[in-house]
């Protein structure tokens, strides 16, 4: 029976050779972020619908490592289709689960919605291992930072005239 960590890793390297939701999508209407790591060169691209407060559509494209850019595959599928209250509260719990300060002592990540049910990371989990290798974090948390600068730039127009 493969171990988890085997499993784990067959997600990660799935999600590099496969990432979903490759592409870009067409600024206005969409919102545009971009993201950069100096650390490792990588380099990140979110086109985000946003239409009701939900998140319709969401696009990637970039270049960079394979923490990188299954992070980045991952994000896109846990935050399409879900409201952007719920796309926020993953990314909470997501960079929780990253950050060793916080979590250093039991490793567990606690992040409840809005409605205060607990958010499930699901496939997420694979990248928990990157904790262990503190100079990679930034590897996987950079999709998420600059999802949060999309959802702040499609939060922050006024409500388009119709
Ligand atoms: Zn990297």
């Amino acid at each position: 029976m493969p171990g988890l960590e085997d499993l784990y890793r067959e997600i990660i390297l799935d999600h590099y050779r496969n990432p979903r939701n490759n592409g870009t999508l067409e600024v206005p209407p969409a919102h545009h972020a971009e993201g950069f790591n100096p650390l490792c060169g990588d380099e990140v691209a979110v086109y985000l619908d946003v239409d009701d407060g939900r998140v319709t559509d969401v696009k990637i494209t970039g270049q960079g490592c394979s923490i990188s850019k299954a992070s980045a595959s991952m994000m896109s599928v846990a935050v399409k289709g879900k409201s952007v209250a719920e796309a926020r509260a993953i990314t909470r719990a997501f960079k929780g689960m990253m950050s060793i300060h916080e979590n250093e002592l039991d490793g567990t990540t606690t992040e409840t919605d809005d409605d205060g049910a607990e958010i499930k990371l699901g496939d997420l989990e694979a990248l928990r291992g990157v904790v262990k290798f503190a100079s990679r974090i930034k590897c996987a948390t950079l999709a998420w930072n600059t999802l949060g600068i999309g959802l702040d730039d499609a939060t922050s127009e006024a409500a388009p005239q119709r």
